[in-house]
């Protein structure tokens, strides 16, 4: 029997539909949910984010602010505009799109958000508070793939979940968020030898390494839960995830696709992190 296909499109939709409502009912209060993102350059990729950022925003009834500067702007007018933004009563997410121009430091951006609007979780409080299982804001992406197992009842205590990549928007907290809820977990990198071996031995395996289709049928034990949340586009124009999910879904219980998979959640929980904010600061918290 093939595996239970996680519909990714349809688990953000009913997501939305219950923040939504919680988005509503702060408007009745006065408080409209505010997200600012900030964009340097003029990466192409990053654009097309933003934009459907934007557009989601609208969607739920999140008020959102692009603050878009050049490739060649100094680092101060960013780190001035998120000032402004963390005293911006209005705003109570701050978002700043990656990759920044090579001239930046990442960590410096990232740490003059105020802790209380990061709804991206990139703040290095908040990737402590995440450590230490005091979590503020979860990173929007494994957070994303959470909230998929939960839907789908899939347990998480005692299983043997393996992580592939390590990068810190995805693999690390990844693997954070599973040990805390029990999982025992590898982690494994470009350096892991014998892969396969770790693979194999995964109740769930989530991949997120960038490298098309790298995950083979072989890999896999029968029956494991398959969380796929790589985007590769081909040359082709088709999108693929790091999964070759042809064969790959005839061997596992469950699996995401690509697209239709993790990345509707990504945004999904971006609008969920803001609408949180909203309400910490509604209620004064
Ligand atoms: P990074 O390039 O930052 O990290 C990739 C990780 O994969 C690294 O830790 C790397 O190891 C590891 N890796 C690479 N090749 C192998 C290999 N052969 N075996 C084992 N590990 C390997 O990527 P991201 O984490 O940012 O993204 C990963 C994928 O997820 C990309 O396809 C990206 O587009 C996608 N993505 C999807 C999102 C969504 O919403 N669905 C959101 C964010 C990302 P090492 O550290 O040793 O180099």
């Amino acid at each position: 029997m093939g595996a239970h296909i996680i519909d990714g499109k349809k688990i953000a939709e009913l997501v939305r539909a219950e923040w939504k409502a919680r988005a509503d009912k702060l408007i009745q209060l006065g408080t409209q949910p505010g997200l600012a993102v900030i964009i340097v350059g003029d990466n192409a990729a990053s654009g097309i984010y933003v934009r459907n950022k934007v557009k989601a925003c609208n969607e739920i009834g999140i008020y959102s602010e692009v603050h878009a500067f050049p490739a060649n702007a100094q680092q101060n007018e960013v780190l001035d505009c998120i000032q402004a933004l963390n005293e911006n009563s209005h705003i109570h997410g701050i978002l700043v799109q990656l990759p920044l121009p090579s001239h930046f430091e990442n960590n410096r951006v990232i740490t003059s958000i105020a802790v209380s609007k990061d709804v991206d979780g990139f703040h290095l409080y908040n990737v402590g508070a995440l450590v230490t299982g005091n979590t503020i804001f979860s990173p929007c992406t494994p957070y994303g793939v959470m909230v998929m197992l939960e839907r789908n009842h899939i347990p998480i205590a005692g299983q043997h979940a393996v992580v592939v990549g390590r990068s810190n928007i995805v693999g690390k907290p990844m693997a954070f968020m599973l040990l805390e809820q029990g999982a025992t977990v590898t982690i494994c990198t470009s350096k892991t030898r014998d892969l396969l071996q770790f693979t194999k031995n995964a109740d769930i395996l989530v991949v997120a390494t960038g490298k098309p289709r790298m995950i083979t049928a072989d890999m896999v034990k029968p029956g494991a839960v398959v969380i796929d949340v790589g985007i590769n586009r081909l040359n082709d124009g088709k999108l693929c995830g790091d999964v070759d999910y042809q064969s790959v879904k005839d061997i596992a219980g469950y699996i995401t696709p690509v697209p239709g998979g993790v990345g509707p959640m990504t945004i999904t929980m971006l609008l969920c992190n803001t609408i949180l904010a909203a309400e910490r600061a509604q209620s004064g918290g």
